[in-house]
């Protein structure tokens, strides 16, 4: 393959609908040997770690590098850093942080957390979580070190506090973390797309870019995060999940994991799903929350209501995707936007239909069932039971008169699916080795909780965490 071969995003997509992803990506993303890369470098890069992808995993792994008096090269083919991890809203799940202690909650241990996360009817699973308890562990550390360093976190609530909310969210996580990373020396390449990784004797020995660039290191660490932003991939691996909305930054098109599978790399759970939630249909805005934390009702086009409303709020995106057009509404009265600071934005967004009696919203939503829906859901909150679907939250009849829609749809952002890794961020090959010198970190990776029968919350610790493991491991092995 000529290392300056470029295709645009489209042709990629196209390219592979039709010929499948690991055939298209053979040609395009993939291993080379040494001496195919220098005859095709143009130029040699020599440094002690390729990191391979500018979001909170690659600059966790740089942090690190610099930390132990390493040289590394972070290699970002967007023009700005951040990826993922800069869309996301910044929440750090930890057990047990120093932030816990001081605000009254005290006493949580990883075992709590793993019990609490654990899925009866889980997919996957693996005695002893070893990859979660290292995640949970660093994800702890993560915390108390970024706190201590100077990063805000909102204080904790009552309803999770091991959900540490960085003030700012994802942006000002990794604003942080970046200047970190600079300070502690890292050389970030903006606008650099790796494209193969190069292998010697079964080794992987460094990263040929798009340009011709040839950067050799006894360690590269892949933190290229999910392929939720890209269709063929989606369409192949997830194909119950193609036609839905995506929130996934530009650079979230699985070429790491690609590049890897190349190299000989094994994946885990690539056909497990994708992680969702409810956004505006008209802004995308997140709508996760109306549901779980105020009185309205969802209902589906037609009118009728398929959930309880305080379920997760993936349970209520993978629902959500089943109902006609995947599509539905939030329904509220004038008596929940009163009482509910909450729903002041979306009228000053402009996205809130309605504010009419019942039957002149169902008619102007195009729902002719849901008047009859409210009726039937008043009876039942007049006993205080959800009778349907056993909502226990939030149980209040909606009386009007004046009423109001919110539109809705699941939208995917996380994908499970991805490398095998193991704890030291080793990637394993197709029979579980280890392929010395090529180590991953984040969304790359495999969801450490869904293959081990957890319910995913960790994006960011899986990057960081592992991110800084991958530069530990390396350094002992070296
Ligand atoms: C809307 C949203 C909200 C979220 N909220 C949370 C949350 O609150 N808490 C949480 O834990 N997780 C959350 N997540 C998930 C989490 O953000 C991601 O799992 C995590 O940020 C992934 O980090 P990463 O470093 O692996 O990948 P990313 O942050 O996506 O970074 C990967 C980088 O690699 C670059 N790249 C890709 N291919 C190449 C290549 N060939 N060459 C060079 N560069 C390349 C990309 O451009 C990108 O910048 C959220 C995700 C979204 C989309």
């Amino acid at each position: 393959m000529s290392s300056t071969m470029h295709l645009t995003r489209r042709s990629f997509v196209g390219l592979a609908a039709t010929a499948g992803v690991a055939a298209m990506a053979g040609g395009l993303l993939s291993a080379c040997t040494q001496q195919e890369a220098e005859r095709a470098a143009k130029n040699v890069v020599e440094t002690d770690f390729v990191i391979v992808g500018g979001g909170i995993g690659g600059l966790g792994a740089a942090i690190r590098a610099g930390e132990t008096g390493k040289r590394c090269v972070v290699l970002e083919k967007e023009a700005a850093l951040g990826g993922d991890s800069a869309l996301s809203s910044g929440t750090i799940h930890a057990p047990g942080t120093k932030l816990q202690d001081a605000q009254g909650y005290g006493g949580d241990t990883v075992d709590a957390y793993i019990d609490y996360m654990r899925l009866p009817d889980a997919r996957y699973e693996h005695p002893g979580e070893p990859l979660c308890r290292a995640m949970y562990a660093g994800a702890v550390a993560m915390v108390d070190d970024l706190n201590a360093q100077g990063l805000g976190f909102v204080p904790l609530e009552d309803w999770d506090p091991r959900a540490h909310n960085v003030e700012g969210a994802g942006g000002a996580l990794v604003a942080f973390v970046k200047q970190q990373a600079v300070e502690a020396g890292a050389e970030i390449r903006l606008k650099t797309k790796a494209e193969q990784l190069v292998v010697e004797d079964g080794r992987v020995v460094g990263v040929l870019d798009a340009a011709g660039t040839l950067y050799r290191a006894p360690a590269v660490i892949l933190a290229t995060g999910g392929f939720t932003n890209n269709p063929a991939m989606v369409q192949q691996y997830v194909p119950e999940y193609a036609d839905v909305r995506v929130i996934s930054s530009a650079g979230a098109e699985g070429e790491g994991l690609v590049m890897a599978q190349e190299a000989g790399a094994g994946a885990v759970a690539l056909d497990a799903g994708e992680h969702t939630y409810f956004v505006s249909t008209e802004s995308m805005t997140d709508m996760s929350l109306p549901p779980s934390s105020a009185p309205g009702i969802v209902v589906n086009i037609e009118g009728d209501r398929f959930h309880a409303e305080d379920a997760h709020y993936d349970t209520a995106g993978k629902l959500g995707m089943k109902q006609p057009e995947h599509r539905g509404y939030y329904v509220f009265d004038e008596g929940v936007r009163a009482e509910y600071d909450l729903f002041e934005d979306y009228f000053a967004e402009g996205i809130v239909i309605g504010g009419a009696p019942l039957d002149e919203l169902a008619e102007t939503i195009g729902a002719p069932n849901l008047p009859a829906t409210v009726a039937h859901y008043n009876e039942m909150m007049a006993t205080g039971v959800d009778e349907d679907f056993g909502r226990e939250t939030f149980l209040a009849p909606l009386e009007g008169p004046t009423y109001y829609a919110l539109s809705i749809e699941p939208c995917i952002y996380y994908s499970y699916g991805g490398l095998d890794i193991d704890e030291c961020a080793h990637v394993l090959d197709e029979s579980g080795a280890p392929i010395p010198g090529l180590f991953a970190c984040g969304e790359v990776c495999a969801s450490s909780e869904v293959r081990e029968g957890l319910l995913y919350t960790s994006g960011l610790s899986q990057g960081y965490v592992f991110g800084q493991i991958a530069v530990d491991a390396a350094t002992e092995e070296a």
